[in-house]
């Protein structure tokens, strides 16, 4: 029990860090236009998203939210910098992300080339073995302007010790599951880590 020995103000370390709330820093890589900050707009809706204060959203692209799954409250703070600002490699060194969810979009055959870089690149950092990483092929609304199949970016994301899911933010489609997926894959490395 979380309460043992608490009582009569005694103070063990692990009785008091139980009630920190974990946080969880969460980068979004990928091409211009996307999706990435129609992805980030929609998981505020969620019903997974437990408080969400937007007069706390950073200028500069980042949400913080609680998320309330499976019993347990995590924060997650969503980074989401314009591409052009700011290099994969100076993204990954500032903020030392839990996760990486990487988008292209499924109508557009260079943003998953954009997304296979950035992929091989974290792969060769040793950083697909430490840390959640997430393929998100994005717009699968636009079905018949479908330039990307489902089993390219599957094998991309197998190939590199990725998860794969295919998204549409205009649609709602896979969204949560998305944002679960994401919460789920940072506990399961953390609790790897702690064994
Ligand atoms: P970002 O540059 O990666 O942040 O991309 P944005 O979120 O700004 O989206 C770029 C454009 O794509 C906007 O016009 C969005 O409305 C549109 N968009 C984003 N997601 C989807 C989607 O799932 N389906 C469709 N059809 N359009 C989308
Ligand atoms: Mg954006």
């Amino acid at each position: 029990s979380p309460f043992e020995g608490s009582c009569c103000g005694s103070s063990y370390v692990s009785s008091e860090s139980s009630l920190e709330v974990a946080k969880y820093r969460v980068v979004l890589l990928g091409e211009t236009g996307v999706g990435k900050s129609s992805l980030v707009n929609q998981f505020m809706t969620s019903e997974y998203i437990n408080t969400y204060d937007a007069s706390l959203d950073d200028e500069f692209g980042e949400k913080s939210v609680s998320v309330l799954l499976d019993g347990e409250e995590s924060e997650v703070i969503f980074i989401d910098h314009p591409a052009h600002e700011m290099s994969v490699e100076n993204c990954l060194s500032t903020y030392d992300p839990h996760a990486c969810i990487i988008v292209y979009s499924i109508t557009d055959k260079g943003s998953f080339k954009k997304g296979e870089d950035i992929i091989t690149y974290l792969w060769r950092e040793n950083y697909t073995k430490e840390k959640a990483v997430i393929l998100v092929g994005n717009k699968v609304d636009l079905a018949r302007s479908r330039l990307v199949n489902t089993t390219e970016g599957k094998s991309l994301a197998r190939n590199h010790d990725c998860k794969f899911i295919e998204t549409s933010s205009g649609i709602q489609h896979n969204v949560d599951e998305l944002l679960v997926g994401v919460v789920k894959q940072v506990r399961l490395r953390l609790a790897a880590q702690r064994k």
